[in-house]
């Protein structure tokens, strides 16, 4: 990814406004803007799975996380390389729009990161995300609705169980918000879905405030570990 980078500005030198498609690295003309070229958007938006999460009617991911999708996400997350959010954003507010969810009445809500975690990392990579995809569909970003209240240890190195503890409880609705979402279609939105802890706690939280319905949209679904699926027998369905 360090190298695209320069790539892209050696580009940029000899042919002044040329870009590279961020998964294929071919030049883009037209397609900059979404930094995404034609035939990639077509491939990936074959790869997208849908999945049953707890109390979430379902959890769409756009790609596996591996690859050169899994190095975005940590590109976005550690190295702020918060242009990424353009090719991403725009692909899952394309599946967004193919499931017929792009209407004025859903409601976009990046899951939240506890406000020291935000701090720490300067960001929320979900909300970056749900802003990009908000712009791109014409909808608004809600990111007063959810709160997160609790400061969990890091999720990433704990399995399924002792996700779900850890977890549990740890979102809240904020109380002057909540008529927001009553009755209405909610559509959450990560960077990323491995046991589905995290969106389980948001739906329950969005749910005991009569959300109507609640599916959620990552860009990629990991798969737990083997030491994940050995505790908790739940294999990535
Ligand atoms: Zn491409």
């Amino acid at each position: 990814m360090v190298w695209r980078n320069y790539w892209d500005a050696l580009l940029e030198l000899v042919f002044p406004g040329s870009h590279l498609c961020y998964f294929c690295w071919r030049k883009i003309g037209e397609q900059k803007v979404r930094g995404v070229c034609d035939s990639c958007c077509a491939k990936i938006l074959q790869l997208g799975r849908a999945r049953s999460v707890g109390p979430l009617d379902k959890v769409v991911s756009i790609v596996p996380y591996e690859g050169i999708y899994r190095e975005m996400i940590a590109e976005l997350k550690y190295s702020g390389r918060a242009e990424l959010v353009k090719p991403l954003g725009y692909l899952i507010a394309r599946k967004i729009k193919a499931a017929g969810l792009a209407r004025k009445s859903s409601v976009l809500i990046p899951v939240p990161l506890h406000p020291v975690r935000e701090a720490e990392r300067g960001f929320n990579q979900s909300s970056l995300l749900a802003r990009e995809i908000a712009g791109q569909l014409g909808l608004c970003c809600e990111e007063a609705i959810l709160k997160r209240v609790h400061y969990n240890a890091n999720q990433a190195r704990l399995g399924k169980r002792e996700r779900i503890c850890n977890i549990k409880g740890a979102f809240a609705v904020e109380r002057t918000q909540s008529d927001k979402i009553a009755g209405k279609s909610v559509i959450l939105i990560d960077d990323i879905i491995t046991t589905g802890a995290t969106l389980t706690a948001c739906a329950e939280a969005l749910q005991s405030c009569k959300a109507g319905s609640i599916i959620a949209f990552t860009w990629a679904a990991g798969v737990p570990s083997e030491k994940q699926v050995l505790q908790s027998k739940i294999i990535f369905e």
